[in-house]
């Protein structure tokens, strides 16, 4: 069996989402890493080229918004007609709208479940298609430590918790088929997502994790290259926390 030594993923063919930056962009480039030929998948086009550039000649950059139902359904029918499989889907695309419950917007609430939540639904029900029929897939789902409540959040908590439950329930849908879904919750990563947050804040946020500072996107992404992975073939329907103790 192949160790985390760089062919852990060869050819499998992947897609990621929300991969033109951040954690995406880490996942992208782990899972090109391993072997995998990947599709980098963002709203942000331009970006998600650049990230398939870096990703080397097999990996492509495409434009998905993962709140179109539509766009979720043709992207994988293109990989489908381009590669003849999918063996890994990778739901990272996210946002994050912040506000005190009382002051939440409707516009607010709706664009992060629209996001964190439906873009999920689709694109896993797209993709479970395809992984039913073909006996076998990876699908990890990128939840949030925020999934258990956090102020200000409420949309996004709503979303992330959203997230697992989905997992779970795809999780027991597909193991007759021998697609595995899983999820993870990141802690505190450092991103553009958390580099908007007041620095006193995000320093509090830092202080709180028991190994002593932010994760990087490569510290996500090297649990999505194990779960992503034929080894990982056994484990399915887990939470896995990635936040260096952060919820300890
Ligand atoms: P980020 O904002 O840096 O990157 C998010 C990416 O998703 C961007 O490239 C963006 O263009 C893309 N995106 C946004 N809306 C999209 C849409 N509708 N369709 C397709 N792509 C879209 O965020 P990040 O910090 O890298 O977060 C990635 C994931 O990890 C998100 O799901 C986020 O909720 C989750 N997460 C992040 C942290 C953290 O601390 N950064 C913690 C827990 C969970």
């Amino acid at each position: 069996m192949a160790l985390l030594s760089g062919d852990l993923l060869n050819e499998k063919i992947a897609i990621v989402t929300g991969a033109g930056r951040g954690i995406g962009e880490g996942i992208a480039r782990k899972l090109a890493h391993e072997g995998a030929i990947v599709v980098c998948a963002d709203v942000n086009f331009s970006e998600a080229e650049r990230v398939a550039r870096d990703c080397g000649k097999q990996a492509s950059g495409v434009r998905l918004d993962v709140t179109q139902a539509g766009e979720c359904d043709a992207i994988v029918k293109n990989i489908l007609d381009r590669y003849g499989r999918l063996d890994i889907l990778v739901n990272n695309a996210g946002i994050n709208r912040d506000a005190m419950l009382h002051k939440m917007t409707d516009e607010q609430w709706h664009q992060v479940i629209a996001v964190d939540l439906s873009g999920v639904f689709f694109m896993t029900r797209a993709a479970s298609r395809i992984m039913r029929a073909a006996g076998s897939g990876r699908i990890v789902n990128i939840s949030s430590a925020s999934w258990m409540g956090n102020i200000g959040q409420a949309n996004y908590a709503a979303a992330k918790a959203g997230v697992v439950g989905l997992s779970r329930t795809a999780a027991k849908e597909l193991a007759r088929s021998q697609v595995t879904v899983n999820a993870i919750c990141p802690g505190f990563i450092d991103t553009v997502m958390t580099r908007s947050i007041p620095e006193a804040i995000r320093e509090q946020q830092v202080a709180k994790i028991p190994l002593g500072r932010a994760g990087q996107p490569a510290d996500v992404a090297a649990v999505v290259a194990f779960l992503a992975s034929d080894e990982a073939g056994y484990v399915t329907g887990e939470v896995i926390n990635v936040g260096g103790g952060y919820v300890l």
